[in-house]
């Protein structure tokens, strides 16, 4: 059967180099206990779910858009489960009706920050999510306060998951090169049941923050302060200097309900 030809609009880059992938598939082992349900997003030739495949502690299912890729992995992979279509559009629950499963792939990076959102949805039945994306997100993802990559997605992410930057990945190890470098991140989830504020004015907080990020918060978040007083250490800093939890306290304070 002929090889899938590479489609940009699917941010289809298929990696070639069998030593990355089985180092990817690998990184979600340390995690799982027995016949845990892993779902790999965009298999496409099933370069990882080969590997995936073979790891007994894994109970794998696949989700692929494209149709040739679908074709492709049916005819190679038989006994995998594989569901086609859209990840952002898939109802988890129809897939894993109860439990817990993690999340694997080399993404499709055109949405690599939408995938972490729909994790995020689902943070309490996903205790792991790992894979690779373009080093620049991963380095959001994995970023500490004060640096030029902290953002959105960083508090959002680490409100609830460990991240590990694991390892840099080349470009000339895909087929097509994309135009980016790569890396290889983790996501954990961490011991946090609850962020002890509203989570959806959380969420609107660190969005409208950082959507001017050169802004103190005193002007950035100016619709949402009825106290100045309260907020007196917060008001001159701008969202990059602050941490998850000084996020999780600053949205208690502008929270109308505990005035
Ligand atoms: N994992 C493969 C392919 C990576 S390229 C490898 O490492 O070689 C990204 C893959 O994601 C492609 O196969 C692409 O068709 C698929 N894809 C793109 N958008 C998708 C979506 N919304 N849902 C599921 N799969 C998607």
């Amino acid at each position: 059967m002929q090889k899938v030809r590479a489609k940009k609009s699917l941010g289809q880059h298929f990696l070639k180099d069998l030593g990355v992938a089985r180092k990817i598939a690998e990184t979600i082992n340390p995690t799982v206990s027995e016949k845990f349900p892993v779902l790999e997003i965009g298999p496409g030739m099933g370069v990882l779910t080969q590997f995936l495949l073979q790891n007994p502690n894994i109970n794998l299912t696949a989700i692929e858009l494209d149709r040739e890729s679908v074709a492709y992995l049916k005819e190679w992979y038989p006994e995998l489960k594989l569901i086609e279509g859209d990840f952002l559009k898939l109802d988890l629950n129809n897939v894993f009706p109860a439990g817990e499963f993690g999340v694997i792939g080399n993404y499709p990076y055109n949405i690599s920050s939408q995938i972490f959102f729909k994790v995020l949805d689902y943070k309490d039945r996903i205790p792991v999510c790992s894979g690779m994306i373009q080093k620049e997100v991963a380095e959001r993802i994995a970023s500490k306060p004060g640096k030029k990559a902290y953002g959105i997605l960083s508090v959002l992410l680490q409100a609830w998951y460990d991240i590990e930057y694991l390892f840099t990945v080349d470009e000339n190890v895909f087929n097509p090169p994309p135009k980016v470098k790569s890396a290889v991140v983790r996501l954990r989830r961490n011991s946090r049941t609850s962020l002890d504020c509203d989570e959806r004015l959380f969420k609107t907080v660190v969005k409208t923050a950082f959507n001017q990020r050169r802004k103190q918060l005193r002007n950035s978040l100016h619709e949402f302060i009825t106290d100045e007083a309260k907020l007196e250490n917060y008001l001159t800093k701008r969202p990059e200097q602050l941490s998850v939890e000084e996020f999780i306290n600053l949205t208690k304070l502008l929270q109308p309900c505990q005035n």
